[in-house]
């Protein structure tokens, strides 16, 4: 995430977002900087009214595998929740500017993205079916190859 809302991020949720654990800030696309607002906003709400769950530490926020990934310490089953629903949110959310995402994308081979319909068509990516299927291809040349060695 750029630097700008990075740093909004870091100044308006303070008691949520510290520096010094989310040392490589928010590791995924700017389009996800409102899914990933909305959440901390919702996770204030739910400790002020539970103040013992103060021991709450957010260590990371993080794409993988197309996903949005948010790794706590504490919290109850009330933080565990919204912030699951967050993730799971994110499938629908493009990841590069925010619309709404048609689909997981790849980059091969390490990069998964859900993505809008502009910027899957603007950065030639790949679905995750084409991906699998073309994997699945070359699994079976190469198991052939080896068959006829
Ligand atoms: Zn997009």
């Amino acid at each position: 995430m750029h630097t700008e809302k990075t740093e909004r991020l870091f100044q308006e949720f303070p008691e949520l977002f510290r520096r010094e654990r989310l040392i490589h800030g928010f590791a995924c696309q700017d389009g996800w900087f409102e899914l990933i607002r909305v959440l901390a906003g919702r996770l204030r709400e739910h400790l002020v009214q539970y103040p013992h769950l103060k021991n709450l530490e957010i260590d990371k926020v993080q794409q993988r595998m197309g996903e949005l990934q948010v790794k706590i310490r504490g919290g109850d089953a009330v933080v565990h929740n919204l912030i699951r629903k967050a993730e799971q949110e994110s499938r629908l959310v493009c990841e590069l500017d925010g619309k709404p995402a048609i689909g997981l994308f790849v980059c091969a081979p390490h990069w998964f993205r859900y993505l809008c319909e502009t910027c899957s068509e603007l950065h030639g990516y790949m679905t995750i079916e084409d991906y699998l299927s073309e994997e699945a291809l070359a699994t079976m040349a190469r198991e052939q190859m080896q068959q006829t060695v």
